[in-house]
């Protein structure tokens, strides 16, 4: 019987949303290279730009809703402690407010957060909804040296203890959505299988590292996390196959 669930997301769970998937030919950086937004020394050379584009990325993720996949997950967080006395916990590499919106509470951001805003002077965050500037006083010491709250690449993920604690007491890991080539993250399921974690994927397709884990789920992911977390909340059990 499981009791302590982890979930990871990746852009799959929100490519529903309409907010679409990092490695594909409408990804978010269609018309961004990745070393121009999403690497420190871009913000050091052009920060204009960073802040440009993650500005628009914020209005327009602004416009989109939470889709059944995140709907499922909020459920399973909710109505799992109370029926089966097991935490549920949710780590995300996704900087969108999906599974907030959805009713998920103390979402794992590991990536940073598009409503978040970092200030490099006081190391504090503070939650943002509007469009930055790199001139932007921050609201808790005052000085103008804000960037939007997301890990670049080459920089440490948050969270990372926190993570480990929870991957070394996990009975049942679910990855959802994610492409399993990102580091970190793509190592999680090792650590949950060391301890002897069901491990479950969810993708289109399998995943690079599909091999890792004891089964997937494939289709979208509306349909198979809903179908998965219906079948645990009736039965404490993980479905295998998704039903015909
Ligand atoms: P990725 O884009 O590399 O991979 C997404 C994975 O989702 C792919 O394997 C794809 O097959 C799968 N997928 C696509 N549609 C799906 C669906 N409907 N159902 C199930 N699976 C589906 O994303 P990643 O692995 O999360 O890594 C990319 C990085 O980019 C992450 O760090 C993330 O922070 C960032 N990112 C975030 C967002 C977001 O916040 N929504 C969007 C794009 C990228």
């Amino acid at each position: 019987m499981f009791k302590n669930i982890v979930i990871l997301t990746g852009a799959g769970v929100s490519a529903e949303s309409g907010i679409p998937v990092f490695r594909s030919d409408n990804g978010l950086w269609e018309n961004e290279r990745i070393e121009d937004v999403c690497v420190p020394s871009a913000l050091a050379r052009n920060p204009g730009r960073v802040h440009d584009f993650y500005n628009k990325l914020r209005r327009e993720v602004k416009e989109k809703k939470p889709n059944d996949a995140h709907l499922a997950i909020a459920r399973l967080q909710k109505e799992w402690p109370e029926k089966y006395r097991g935490s549920v916990s949710l780590v995300t590499q996704n900087i969108d407010n999906m599974h907030e919106l959805a009713g998920s509470a103390d979402v794992i951001h590991m990536h940073g957060y598009l409503f978040s805003m970092l200030c490099t002077s006081c190391h504090r965050h503070f939650s943002f909804d509007q469009d930055s500037h790199p001139d932007d006083k921050c609201p808790l010491c005052g000085r103008q040296t804000t960037r939007p709250d997301i890990v670049f690449f080459e920089e440490m993920p948050y969270h990372m203890d926190r993570i480990a604690a929870l991957l070394s007491d996990c009975d049942l890991f679910l990855s959802i959505g994610t492409s399993g080539v990102v580091y970190p993250a793509a190592g999680f399921c090792v650590q949950a299988r060391a301890v002897g974690a069901l491990c479950v994927e969810f993708n289109l397709e399998p995943s690079a590292t599909v091999s890792n884990f004891n089964y997937g789920l494939y289709g979208k992911a509306s349909k198979t996390v809903l179908a998965f977390v219906d079948h645990l909340l009736k039965t404490g059990e993980a479905l295998e196959e998704m039903p015909r």
